[in-house]
């Protein structure tokens, strides 16, 4: 079975797993108390423990650079769980009394309420998406800035909260309305209109029988161009590019074509093994996928391979 038995430290550290011995301590304070558990971000072994509150302390310290409470700087990737919530929530409160008489405060609590927003989407807090986007839609009216980049983003991450919630909908209704501004004013290439295309497709392709086979093309149609125009724009690593990758890889599956999903769920696997580790919420995520592809083509032998692998990195990564 593939790391269930580890040779020495050396050996361990290169795979990325955490040798028996090794004392697990915070990576910023080496205590051992108290660490966050399961997945903090790309860093594996020892890199990947650490405290909630040293991981806000080392943001605080890096200040006035945003980059640092929602990326590690070991890594390179963006936190996840709770990690990257206890950083959100944070940084809200840090910014959220500051007064606003300075134009770089106000872009700072901006950036930190769109931050809360997609962390709370992440990790599966949509009501709370609900309540705090129709908040910010509030600011942002009143500042007759409706159709601010941000305001636009936040509006999607809010409708891929509602498709989440079942209310399928009222999630196209805002996906389209964004689209439409982001297309025109920032051009169908752009990162965000992209991404907005990617997830109306998402919606589209969860409805279900609640549309015809017109709205299940364009679904096809959405999925394939953001995932061209995001591996030409931002090249085959761009966490979109591999968001838009997985996406269309259970797309073609809902539709039937499980050989073309496979394909991509693998291609997409391949990159994201090599630059999260095998453990990372978004890989097991990927190999479900193609798992369930391959099943369905009743290649069941390579698909229990896949499962087994990650099984066995799951138990490596507990014991
Ligand atoms: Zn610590
Ligand atoms: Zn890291």
């Amino acid at each position: 079975m593939k790391n269930s038995f580890c040779p020495g430290s050396v050996t361990c550290q290169m795979r990325g797993n955490l040798h028996p011995e090794d004392a697990a301590v915070c990576r910023i304070c080496f205590d051992g108390s108290g660490l966050i558990t399961g997945q903090v971000c790309a860093c594996r072994g020892s890199a990947g423990l650490v405290h909630a509150r040293c991981l806000v302390h080392w943001a605080a310290s890096r200040w006035p650079n945003l980059t640092f409470w929602r990326t590690c700087s070991i890594c390179g990737q963006d936190y996840v769980g709770a990690a990257r919530l206890s950083l959100a929530q944070a940084l809200h409160s840090k910014v959220r009394w500051r007064p606003l008489q300075r134009h770089s405060y106000l872009w700072v609590r901006d950036w930190a309420v769109e931050n809360l927003i997609c962390t709370l989407h992440e990790v599966g807090k949509h009501e709370q998406v609900a309540q705090r986007a129709e908040q910010s839609a509030a600011s942002f009216r009143k500042r007759g800035k409706l159709h601010h980049p941000r305001a636009l983003r936040i509006s999607t991450v809010l409708a891929s909260s509602l498709r989440e919630l079942g209310r399928y909908q009222d999630a196209v209704e805002l996906q389209r309305q964004a689209l439409s501004v982001q297309r025109r004013v920032l051009g169908s290439s752009h990162p965000d209109a992209i991404n907005s295309s990617n997830n109306l497709a998402c919606t589209l392709s969860m409805m279900g029988d609640q549309v015809d086979e017109g709205k299940r093309e364009e679904a096809a149609s959405l999925s394939r161009t953001s995932l061209r125009l995001m591996r030409k724009r931002a090249g085959e690593k761009h966490p979109d590019t591999l968001v838009a990758a997985s996406n269309l890889a259970v797309l073609l599956q809902e539709d039937g074509r499980y050989e073309e999903s496979a394909q991509v769920a693998k291609r997409t696997l391949d990159v994201q093994q090599r630059l999260l580790g095998p453990q990372h919420p978004d890989v097991l995520c990927t190999v479900n996928s193609l798992a369930a592809a391959l099943h369905l083509q009743g290649k069941h032998a390579e698909a229990i391979e896949y499962q087994k692998e990650t099984n066995d990195f799951m138990l490596w990564s507990t014991s």
